[in-house]
């Protein structure tokens, strides 16, 4: 149910100037760090001591500088820590509680004790802290890493899902379809407990793998469904689809794309397949999250579906941005990696922790010019930056390859369907040179040579490795190879070259 004083705080956040921002900011860090972080992170009470940080140096977002960065490196596993991931939950006992917390925070678990009883006390400390739920990392290659939620984050996930709702501005009558896959990755809950906050209908087909495409199309259809939310290449595969089989979605207004990158041209892809299928003037927007935020933003709606940047929530988490080289704060509005600190998490916590997204026009603090917000905004120009998040720089042809990068070209290009870059050794041969091939599905198969010469030209100028062959298919068995129905995450990269 809506949590309406989250609500009240929410309007008030979105009318307050940068500078009583920061100082709300500065207040809530001073708190988190001294509170929570410090007595109860086992990672950063060591990493502060290391470098001779006291807590109570921490007294400004500005301070922040003096902590260290994290990175997804130091979640990972070490041969004498297997369960390194423990280390960043934030575990109280008893004694550290006494020590840490400020009598304004002791007397009420006092009185409780008093009036309740010891079993209340820890009941009530369970809520906050007892991690109760949990998702993973995900990732190409890296090691997938635990993230826990306690009821009280569980609480914030439902904020933050009302919040969402509010800055795309859905009316609570729609009727909302989620198609994001059944896993335990943020989008999923994200969506469904957007639903719990709110109280708008969803109906959750859990995407292609659990009822098959056909099977999401005549559900969606049949509940005459306002909103589509979804991964983005599972929606366009979804709406083209409907095109195909004649299904009616003209009651489509919203389509919500999340889980992944926008490509740059998907948006206008999108909005022409809905024409197709009758629903007009529907807004199309993107959100940013991740598992570590354990939260998501979002695109305000303008008319022409522009990359308004992903408005955010100041109370919740301060976003710094760094020269990914340097690690060094750069000037607003400068392109960088975003860094993330929550100030109201508890279970996993990461503090100062590189995101591994790089964002050009960094973040912008005016309001914003579509819905007058003052909150600010990432900008919605994102890149991943591979070697840091998910290890998915390949090297081919003893060229470092960011597969985002790639999958940005082709998915952007409107005359291609689908597509799927695969690797392999030359005859299969582990000691000969690497191979690079795409595959592709066009929209119109008249246009092979032209769009291979594109394809070649685009990969030569923009990731500085040109493709040996393009390849062609029909979009049915090109659907097949990219496991559209069949893969959790459709098979964009293959790495067919021999092990050695
Ligand atoms: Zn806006």
């Amino acid at each position: 149910m809506p949590r309406w004083h989250d609500m009240t705080t929410w309007r008030e956040l979105q009318r307050m100037s940068r500078r009583e921002q920061r100082s709300l900011q500065d207040r809530l860090l001073q708190r988190y760090v001294r509170e929570y972080l410090y007595p109860f992170s086992s990672f950063y009470r060591e990493l502060f001591d290391r470098h001779g940080i006291a807590p109570s140096q921490i007294r400004t977002v500005d301070d922040l500088r003096r902590v260290p960065l994290s990175t997804k490196r130091d979640l990972l596993p070490t041969p004498d820590d297997p369960q390194r991931f423990k280390r960043f939950i934030l575990q109280p006992d008893p004694a550290t509680l006494k020590a840490a917390w400020p009598l304004r925070k002791k007397l009420p678990l006092l009185w409780m004790k008093w009036t309740h009883g010891a079993a209340a006390v820890r009941q009530r400390l369970r809520e906050e802290f007892y991690p109760s739920f949990m998702t993973f990392t995900t990732g190409r290659s890296a090691e997938p890493v635990p993230f826990f939620y306690a009821p009280h984050d569980l609480a914030n996930l439902r904020t933050t899902g009302a919040r969402l709702v509010d800055v795309m501005g859905l009316h609570s009558e729609y009727r909302v379809a989620n198609v994001f896959p059944y896993a335990p990755h943020l989008a999923f809950w994200q969506v469904f407990s957007a639903g719990e906050a709110t109280g708008m209908m969803v109906l959750s087909t859990g995407g292609g793998k659990v009822m098959g495409s056909s099977g999401d199309l005549r559900a969606i259809s049949r509940l005459r469904a306002e909103a589509l939310i979804g991964v983005p290449g599972y929606i366009y595969h979804l709406l083209r689809r409907g095109v195909a089989d004649g299904i009616d979605l003209s009651a489509i207004k919203v389509v919500v794309l999340g889980a992944e990158r926008v490509p740059p041209g998907l948006k206008r892809k999108i909005g022409d397949l809905l024409a197709l299928l009758g629903a007009r003037d529907v807004r199309v927007f993107g959100t940013y999250g991740f598992t570590e935020a354990r939260m998501a933003f979002a695109e305000c709606p303008t008319p022409g579906n522009e990359y308004t940047g992903y408005h955010l929530y100041p109370d919740l988490a301060v976003f710094e941005v760094v020269d990914p080289k340097t690690g060094e704060v750069v000037p607003d509005g400068h392109d960088g990696e975003l860094v993330f600190t929550p100030l109201q998490a508890r279970a996993s916590c990461v503090f100062r922790y590189r995101t591994g997204d790089l964002v050009r026009g960094g973040i912008r603090y005016e309001p914003c010019p579509h819905c007058g917000r003052t909150v600010p905004r990432i900008s919605s120009d994102l890149t991943r930056e591979s070697s840091l998040k998910d290890l998915q720089l390949l090297k081919v042809k003893g060229t470092l390859v960011n597969l985002e990068d790639c999958a940005m070209l082709l998915g952007s290009m409107p005359e291609i369907e689908e597509w799927q870059v695969e690797l392999r050794k030359k005859d299969d041969d582990p000691l000969e040179v690497d191979e690079l091939i795409v595959h592709l599905a066009l929209r119109h198969d008249g246009e092979r040579e032209a769009t291979a010469t594109k394809v070649k030209e685009a990969f030569k100028g923009r990731l500085e490795v040109a493709p040996n062959r393009v390849e062609f298919l029909g979009l049915d068995a090109m659907l097949r190879k990219i496991g559209m129905e069949t893969e959790m995450k459709e098979k964009r990269f293959v790495d067919a070259r021999p092990k050695t």
